[in-house]
């Protein structure tokens, strides 16, 4: 249990990376162990509970890599050879006679006896429908040896993999129906402000459309999280004290909105009365305040309420925490080098996460950056970070974070 924390004073800013370091910790001595068991199809964005060995050598036996002619390098003599068998995929063929060759099609089983492969492009069919080579061959030229991708016994998959198309389509050659994966973490979303109002609904003075709600359910859907839509939570000490301990049954309790120890920080009263809070003052920008704590037992990610706050937010702290508590390891997003195609002329005392593109192998920024605008994000395919104390000018190169790499 950590210590309940104090607002940072001012000027002293907490890192972006020891606030990640803190959180995964925390996501670390909360993990959740307990697994289903799933049909490959749908362990699509879960996390793998155990490692996966391999049960099976990888290709089961040698195999044509073309459509051709399968042959023993020690017949080969210059003269046409007759062709003895003809072998699809799907096929087990008999050895090969000897002093003849086989015709052989991508995939299918190299019959004993074969060493080589000569592909149908460099084989002269005769008039008597024996077969020339005249080019000269290689021992085991085209043919995919057994074992080439795995052997029996290797690990394939390490436990705490999220499992994408690519693992579910390794885990099928593999032969592999289902697999155990970490059972989904619960994720409560709560949005608060009086001023919310949902979608659909006519907009009266003083209010605006909650756009983080429907932002985080489908985020958190598409990290494979259950989600529990706890929709708006009005700023109100006691409905907040009692919609939080309705929700007993969750693994964390996200929130937006009203971290900012202002007047209507209902959140971290009803955190401080009934459980612990710390309350993070960010070098990130947007998004300087967060909380974290627990009500009753349950943790609690308090993210701030800006659209473009809640999603950096979201994407560089939450989402990690998310993936760590279910065991992943690699949790950072993968982040690639580019010339910056704009100057940056004011350093800052935050760590900022520019919502911006590639334009010809440079990253440009939206023109307008304010925490409140999610369309910068939308316009944007990536976070362009600008670390604290720096500026820049064009060319000078920077940190960019695919938005592809956070999304999923
Ligand atoms: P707060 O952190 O509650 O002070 O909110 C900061 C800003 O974000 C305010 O302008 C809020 O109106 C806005 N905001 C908070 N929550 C949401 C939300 N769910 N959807 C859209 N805007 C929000
Ligand atoms: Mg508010």
């Amino acid at each position: 249990m950590n210590p309940v924390g104090k607002p940072g004073k001012t000027g002293s800013l907490m890192p972006v990376e020891a606030a990640l370091a803190r959180l995964l910790e925390m996501a670390e001595a909360s993990r959740i162990f307990e697994r289903e068991r799933l049909p490959l199809a749908q362990a699509q964005g879960r996390v793998l509970a155990e490692d996966l060995l391999s049960t099976l050598d990888l290709p089961p036996w040698p195999n044509s890599a073309m459509d051709g002619y399968a042959l023993r390098m020690a017949d080969w003599t210059g003269e046409p050879l007759t062709v003895s068998q003809k072998i699809f995929a799907g096929q087990a063929p008999a050895p090969l006679e000897p002093g003849t060759c086989a015709r052989i099609f991508t995939g299918a089983p190299v019959p004993a006896g074969a060493d080589c492969v000569e592909m149908q492009e460099n084989a002269d069919v005769q008039a008597d429908e024996r077969v020339r080579f005249t080019e000269v061959m290689t021992p085991g030229q085209n043919i995919r040896p057994q074992g080439q991708e795995t052997t029996v016994g290797e690990l394939i998959l390490s436990a705490g993999t999220r499992l994408g198309p690519i693992e579910q389509g390794l885990a099928a050659s593999l032969g592999c129906a289902e697999l155990d994966v970490i059972r989904k973490v619960r994720v409560a979303v709560l949005s608060t402000g009086d001023e919310l109002i949902e979608p659909g609904q006519a907009l009266g003075p003083g209010q605006i459309y909650n756009s983080n709600r429907v932002l985080l359910c489908s985020w958190l859907q598409r990290l494979g999280c259950e989600v529990i839509d706890a929709g708006i939570l009005p700023d109100n000490l006691e409905t907040t004290r009692a919609r939080l301990g309705e929700l007993k049954d969750v693994d964390l309790i996200l929130s937006t909105g009203g971290v900012s120890v202002g007047e209507a920080d209902f959140l971290g009263i009803a955190l401080r009365e009934e459980g612990e809070l710390t309350l993070w003052k960010l070098a990130i920008k947007p998004g300087k305040p967060l909380t974290f704590g627990h009500f009753r037992g349950v943790p609690v990610i308090g993210l701030p309420g800006n659209p473009a706050s809640t999603l950096v937010t979201f994407a560089l702290l939450a989402r990690p925490y998310l993936l760590r508590r279910q065991g992943v390891q690699d949790v950072e997003p993968l982040n690639v080098q580019v010339p910056a195609g704009f100057d940056w002329p004011q350093a800052g005392n935050r760590r900022e996460y520019l919502r911006g593109r590639l334009e010809n192998g440079r990253a440009i920024i939206y023109r307008n950056q304010s925490s409140g605008v999610l369309r910068s994000a939308a316009w944007a395919d990536g976070l362009v970070e600008v670390l604290e104390g720096r500026t820049l000018v064009q060319g000078d190169s920077v940190n960019f974070i695919p938005l592809s790499e956070v999304l999923g």
